[in-house]
């Protein structure tokens, strides 16, 4: 068997459509114009790859983008300044602050000052625990909530199948069982979440109708650790040094995509896989955020 090839650059398109849509009518109907601030504090070139893009794609979108670039010695009291500053401005719906943050910057103490209504990388404790009681109309971290999209996308329910996620961090691995175990549309999965400790991890992928792998490790989950028939979810993204190509390097995902797409009914690949929902998740994040800002402010009028 060869798996169905699921392509997150197709399904993230379909969803940066839908939303040019959802925006030009929030714009017609209600005058409101969603606005995303970037703040870049350093010169991590690959941050200002990732700034760019996400900057532009909104634009494409219609909602309105602001960048604030900072240099790397800004201070910690300084980007707190810009946060809260960004908070009070009615303007701007969603806040991302791009991480890493310079060394002597205190990362969380940034994060946990945006304010959560407007905390659309979903990263703020509010948004982590209101995510872990199950609630719905949350901000969920983007990455994660793209692979929920891909799944129902391609006409898999994740409601009744076992789901094992490998990795559990704070960023994809822990909010993707929280999405999955939802009592909510792309949850109702049976849930099961591996690590570096876990024993015999195998025989547990094995078992997997759902494999998401966010590991972080080339190529580390192989053929024979898939089930036959399952759809697998390859999160990922590695560089290997590779003479072939001119940059000298290319990506892979955490998943032998050639042994296992032999195995599985459905795989994503990297690239071309996880990697566009992101952006097109924190497009999504940021107009609901307009949304559900605008409506609460129009109740207290
Ligand atoms: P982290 O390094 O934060 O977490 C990796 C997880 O994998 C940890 O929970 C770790 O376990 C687990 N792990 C490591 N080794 C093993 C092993 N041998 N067996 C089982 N589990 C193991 O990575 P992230 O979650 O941030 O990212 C994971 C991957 O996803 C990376 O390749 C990253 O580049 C990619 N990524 C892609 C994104 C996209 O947009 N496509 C966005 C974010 C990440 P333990 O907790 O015990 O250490």
């Amino acid at each position: 068997m060869s798996a169905e090839i699921i392509s997150g650059k197709d399904i993230a398109q379909d969803i940066r459509r839908e939303l040019s849509d959802r925006v030009a009518v929030l714009k017609s109907e209600k005058g409101l114009t969603p606005g995303l601030a970037v703040v870049l504090a350093g010169d991590d070139p690959a941050s200002q790859v990732y700034v760019r893009m996400k900057g532009k794609a909104a634009d494409e979108a219609g909602i309105r983008s602001t960048q604030i670039t900072l240099g790397d010695d800004t201070s910690q009291d300084e980007l707190l300044g810009v946060v809260e500053g960004l908070n009070a401005d009615p303007d701007v719906h969603g806040i991302l602050v791009q991480l890493p943050l310079p060394s002597h910057v205190d990362d969380q103490k940034i994060l946990r000052a945006i304010d959560p209504s407007k905390d659309v990388d979903g990263f703020h404790p509010v948004n982590v625990g209101l995510l872990s009681v199950g609630a719905e109309d949350v901000l969920a971290p983007c990455t994660p909530s793209g692979v929920i999209q891909m799944l129902l996308r391609s006409g898999v329910d994740p409601s009744g199948k076992h789901a094992v996620v490998v990795g559990r961090s704070n960023i994809v691995g822990r909010p993707m069982a929280s999405l999955l175990l939802r009592k909510a549309e792309g949850g109702n999965a049976t849930v099961t979440v591996c690590h570096s400790r876990t024993a015999d991890l195998g025989a547990i992928t094995r078992q997997a109708d759902i494999l998401i792998a966010a590991i972080g490790i080339p190529e580390f989950i192989k053929g024979d650790m898939v089930k036959e028939g399952a759809v697998v979810i390859d999160v990922g993204v590695n560089r290997v040094d590779d003479d072939t190509r001119e940059r000298g390097y290319r990506l892979v995902g955490d998943v032998a995509f050639a042994e296992a797409k032999e195995v599985a009914s459905a795989i994503t690949p990297v690239p071309g896989g996880v990697g566009p929902m992101t952006i097109a998740m924190l497009l999504s994040n940021t107009v609901d955020a307009a949304e559900r800002l605008h409506d609460a402010d129009s109740t207290e009028d």
